[in-house]
């Protein structure tokens, strides 16, 4: 295998093109950076894509009485208390602004009759808040980004992976990757680098996530150095499809439910009267998630192990206007008309609250120059993250990412990356070839799914955590004996190879977080402690690597300052 590598200056790398990267570029172009955009798929294609239900923000168009400070409340109560205050309240308060800015860019949204932005209800959201484009939002989001992005003037390498972070001294000063279709290297130089590479799902068997979640962005930041927070609260979406067996795990918008979808079990009864009787179906989601895994349990479940979720109440015209996604999804997927019939459901992992750890302000890590934003960020969401606060959370954070990461390179100059650095990344990149072993990275990502699904799944315990770093460790030990057949030219099993490692980081920092906490806590269920402990909620689980360790520590959560407890304490 020859080693070649074409180099790329910018002022701001952006790792990811899903909704945070492309506000993150948007606006580090507006503070006169050169911005190169990576992304691991098309431009366009990035996961948020796919987001369905819509962006929370108090604007108050529907419900006038909504503002800042009840979003903030909802937000922290959904994430029991353990979000960054700071990111809670400036996402609550810079959301409406994202939202506005986003419209005079282009994007359109469903009106009111008065010519508002129209906004819907969601799970554990006071008032209807969710700006929607009737259940296509993502898409709407992402065309209207990537047009401006592309008027004012990225660079944007598509279909191109990074493997590895470089560094000067302590501080980034670029990135390793290579072309999907030609396999052949790609060093960038840069000033500062904002990761906005998504979530961790392709890690368990039964996921909503898109083929890019696999978690890179975190396990680039914590091979670099920087460090991970929270990342045992994994959420749980409680409607994902469970047949036919090849559509499993994709999602069923809660905006089924926000539209007044109804949840019962086999023997017809609504049972989240019995969970959760003031919210019911529009509890959060963990809550709703953890209801019909104990409904199914307990032998009242669906035909095929879900529940059931009906919305055929509502003219058949009113769902096909306002979920036109879900009724084509399960017309053409399961052959149900939800206009007329049910359709089945049950938990899917969805999203990941944890993430790398970052500054409320800046997003800045604990690697200079290295910031990140969107669902590879922590702290927003504590353990449970509402619906429609992720998209909002893009738009704002993704923001401060880009406008952070210019200000630093504005003072930083070119950094060098020694020529060790590079043929170090080469070498790992190139081992699967080299390699005398016999392992298939197909089978061994099988496996981690089931691993993770089974041990490490919506509701946990000691055993089932302390059995999974075992599996873990060994699954581990096969990934360094991994080979991969054939050339560089485009080649799923050598990608799949990178991703598997990114995988493992991730895999083994959720479940050594989920071993450390000791009580139950939104997307966070331990079978043996079932309660909230007050203790854990003061602290975080936060996880760096030492030497070729992962290690945990815990990290003591700021005080809310007084303003906001008052904040918190008011009921609607
Ligand atoms: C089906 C579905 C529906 C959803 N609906 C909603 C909703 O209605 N409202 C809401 O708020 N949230 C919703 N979510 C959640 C939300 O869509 C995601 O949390 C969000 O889109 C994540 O955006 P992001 O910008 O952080 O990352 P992504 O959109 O995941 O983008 C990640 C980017 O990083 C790139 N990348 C990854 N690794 C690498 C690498 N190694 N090298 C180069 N590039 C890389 C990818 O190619 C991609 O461009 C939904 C999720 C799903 C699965």
């Amino acid at each position: 295998m020859t080693s070649s590598y074409e180099t790329h200056e910018y002022d701001v790398l952006i790792i990811g093109a899903g909704g945070a990267g492309l506000r993150a570029a948007i606006e580090a172009l507006a503070h006169g950076a050169t911005v190169g955009v990576v992304c691991k798929s098309l431009l366009g294609k990035a996961h948020t894509v796919m987001a369905e239900g819509g962006v929370a923000a108090a604007m108050g168009n529907v419900d006038p009485a909504d503002n800042w400070q009840t979003h903030f409340r909802d937000t922290m109560k959904g994430g029991k208390m353990l979000n960054n205050w700071r990111m809670a309240q400036l996402h609550a308060m810079e959301a409406p602004d994202r939202i506005r800015e986003l419209e005079q860019w282009g994007a359109l949204f469903d009106r009111t009759d008065k010519g508002e932005i129209l906004q819907r209800a969601f799970g554990g959201h006071t008032y209807k808040r969710l700006c929607h484009v009737g259940d296509r939002t993502g898409l709407e989001m992402i065309r209207t980004l990537q047009d401006r992005g592309v008027q004012m003037g990225f660079d944007v390498f598509m279909e191109c992976t990074v493997t590895r972070l470089l560094k000067d001294g302590d501080s980034v000063a670029g990135a390793f990757a290579y072309w999907r279709e030609s396999g052949r290297f790609v060093v960038f130089k840069a000033k500062s680098i904002v990761i906005a590479t998504g979530g961790i799902g392709k890690a368990w068997k039964i996921t909503s996530n898109s083929w890019e979640c696999t978690g890179d962005g975190m396990a680039l930041a914590y091979e670099a150095g920087a460090e991970l927070m929270d990342m045992e609260c994994i959420q749980f979406h409680p409607t994902g499809m469970v047949w036919p067996p090849g559509v499993r795990g994709i999602l069923v918008t809660e905006a089924v439910r926000g539209e007044g979808g109804i949840l019962r079990n086999k023997n017809g009864e609504r049972f989240m009267e019995k969970y959760d009787p003031k919210r019911l179906e529009l509890s959060t989601r963990d809550v709703v998630a953890r209801s019909i895994y104990t409904e199914v349990r307990e032998g009242r479940g669906s035909e095929h192990g879900g529940a059931y979720l009906d919305i055929s109440h509502k003219e058949a015209e009113y769902v096909k206007r306002k979920l036109p996604s879900m009724y084509h999804q399960f017309k053409e997927l399961a052959d149900v008309d939800i206009t007329k019939g049910p359709m089945e459901v049950g938990p899917t992992c969805h999203y990941v609250m944890g993430g790398i750890k970052v500054e409320a302000e800046t997003t800045q890590t604990s690697l200079p120059g290295l910031f990140a934003s969107g669902e590879a960020a922590a702290g927003m969401h504590g353990a449970n993250r509402l619906g429609g606060n992720s998209l909002s959370d893009l738009l704002v954070f993704g923001r401060r990412s880009g406008l952070a990461a210019a200000a630093y390179a504005k003072k930083v100059g070119l950094p060098t990356i020694d020529a060790a650095q590079i043929a170090d990344a080469e070498r790992a990149a190139l081992a699967p070839f080299e390699s005398n072993g016999t392992e298939n990275p197909y089978t061994i990502h099988q496996d981690l799914q089931d691993t993770m699904q089974s041990l490490v799944g919506i509701f946990r315990n000691e055993e089932d955590l302390k059995k999974a770093l075992v599996e873990l460790d060994k699954l581990k030990e096969r990934a360094k004996h991994t080979k991969v057949e054939g050339s560089r030219l485009f080649n799923p099993g050598w990608h799949l190879a990178f991703d598997l490692q990114s995988m493992l980081d991730v895999s083994e920092a959720v479940t050594l977080s989920a071993l450390a906490r000791k009580e139950s806590r939104g997307g966070h269920a331990r079978i043996d402690y079932p309660n909230a402990d007050a203790v854990w909620e003061k602290k975080h689980n936060v996880i760096a690597k030492k030497g070729t360790d992962m290690t945990r520590t815990e990290w003591p959560s700021p005080e809310v300052p007084a303003d906001l407890q008052k904040v918190l304490a008011e009921e609607k």
